[in-house]
Formats: structure tokens, C-alpha cells, sequence
């Protein structure tokens, strides 16, 4: 799910040195990070986990290890947070990290996941967006683990109101187009509700049922996330008034028109 694996972003200013993101703990990843901040004279004082998905946040107690010093700062989800050997700074939206004299803010962008936060640096109109854009693939919505697709459609949403000119993702390559890119993401989740109506229209009814007419020909070990991204599809039109669910079976409450 991770793609070709996780970027984490190291920020290096007047001395001191800011990530985002923990990574996974992997010894590579331990010395690009100690050969980063030799090279530049810098100390790591601040570690931010844009969300507790194992892929941010599962190298926090490995880091924290190396760089005793470093203060470790997220957004709360405390069910998933007291799995690091970590102390957690709260971050709250709004907030401001300080990275040397230079400043990002956290944007609580929920969706994915309900910790899910981007970074905005002003300055260079550059967001650090973590798992809400993934260049040339669909976000997972994993709506039985804390995911909600009206949210992450706000979180694009309030993203683009930004106006950043860079997007800097967790997964794939650097987004220069960002307002486009919001878009087809928009786009797709649109296209993707139809297919779900479609598909209840056409009789299937079930979340698996949908899923595998739907992603038909999919791998069966990506099936299980497609059916998360159904069933966020289903709660959103449920809570919108569109479908009701009895028994783990959808159906259509409005007329069709
Ligand atoms: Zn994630």
C-alpha cells in the first residue's frame, strides 16, 4: 500500500532540524537522516508524525532512541499514539512549528485517518500534504479504522483554499500542479460515488458484492482496501440521507431522478 515506500522531509535551519515523519525505523533511513545533520552542523530537535499510520509514525521509538532530545509532535489519536515508547506534544490545528526562525502550520486535514495533518509553509506556498494526495493514486479510506470520506473531501477542500504552488506527499513524486491535482482527486471520489449508485441500482447490495463488481479483476490482496473505500462511499450517502443499511445490506432511500 506504501507504493515504491514513504518520503519523510528533513528540514534543516539556523542548527536545528525538524522531521516529518518517523518513517518505519529502517537503519538506511537512521543514517541518511545522522549523515544529513553531520553535514549540515544541525541538531534534530523536533520530530512531527502527520498521522498514526504504521508507515509515519512506527520508526518514532527508533528515533527517539537515537536523539534523546528531540521532542516528538502529532496530532492525538491516543488509542493508536501509546503504541510508540514515545512522549507525544500534542498538536492542535492552527499550531505553529517552529523549524529555526522559520514556521509551518498545521492543517488538520482528517479523512484518511482522523489524526491526518498537512503543513503549510507560507513563505514558499509549499504544503507538506503526508497521505492526502497520493500523485497517481487513490487515497485509501479505511472507514473501519477511523477513515471518513465527507472529511477527506473537506481536508482537499480546505488544501486547495491554501493556494499552495507545491505539494510535497509521503507517497510518489512532488506535485507542482497542486490545484489540478486537488481536483482530480475531487473528481474521482465523484466518479466513484456514481459506480457505487450504479452498482446498488443494479441490484448488488452488499459491500463485497459492490466492491467486486466494481474492482473487477482487481488483485484479491488489494480487494480488502477497495471495500473499505466502498464502504466510506455507502456511510457518506448514508449520512447524506441517500442509502440506508440494514443487515450489512444497502439500499436507496430518494427517488431516482
Ligand atoms: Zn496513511
Amino acid at each position: 500500500m506504501t507504493g515504491r515506500g514513504n518520503n519523510t522531509y528533513l528540514l534543516i535551519a539556523d542548527g536545528e532540524a525538524t522531521l516529518i515523519d518517523a518513517g518505519v525505523g529502517a537503519p538506511s533511513h537512521l543514517t541518511l537522516i545522522a549523515d544529513a545533520l553531520a553535514e549540515h552542523d544541525a541538531k534534530l530537535t523536533t520530530v512531527v508524525v502527520t498521522h498514526a499510520h504504521s508507515d509515519h509514525v512506527s520508526g518514532a521509538s527508533a528515533l527517539a532512541a537515537a536523539y534523546p532530545s528531540a521532542r516528538f509532535l502529532k496530532m492525538p489519536w491516543p488509542e493508536r499514539d501509546r503504541q510508540q515508547q514515545v512522549r507525544w506534544y500534542p498538536l492542535a490545528d492552527g499550531d505553529l512549528v517552529h523549524v529555526g526562525g522559520d514556521t509551518l502550520q498545521v492543517v488538520h486535514t482528517p479523512g484518511h485517518a482522523p489524526d491526518h495533518i498537512a503543513l503549510w509553509h507560507a513563505p514558499s506556498r509549499t504544503i507538506f500534504a503526508a497521505d492526502l494526495i497520493v500523485p497517481g493514486a487513490s487515497v485509501m479510506i479505511p472507514s473501519t479504522r477511523g477513515g471518513n470520506l465527507a472529511a477527506y473531501l473537506a481536508s482537499l477542500d480546505r488544501v486547495r483554499q491554501l493556494g499552495a504552488e507545491r505539494l510535497l506527499p509521503a507517497h510518489g513524486a512532488e506535485v507542482t500542479d497542486v490545484d489540478a491535482s486537488v481536483r482530480v482527486a475531487i473528481a474521482h471520489r465523484v466518479q466513484r460515488e456514481r459506480q457505487v449508485l450504479e452498482t446498488l441500482d443494479a441490484g448488488h447490495d452488499t459491500v463485497p458484492e459492490i466492491t467486486q463488481t466494481i474492482y473487477d479483476g482487481l488483485s484479491p490482496a488489494r480487494l480488502p482496501a477497495a471495500a473499505e473505500n466502498v464502504r466510506a462511499h455507502l456511510e457518506k450517502l448514508r449520512n447524506e440521507g441517500t442509502v440506508c443499511e440494514d443487515k450489512d445490506r444497502w439500499r436507496r432511500v430518494t427517488a431516482r431522478n
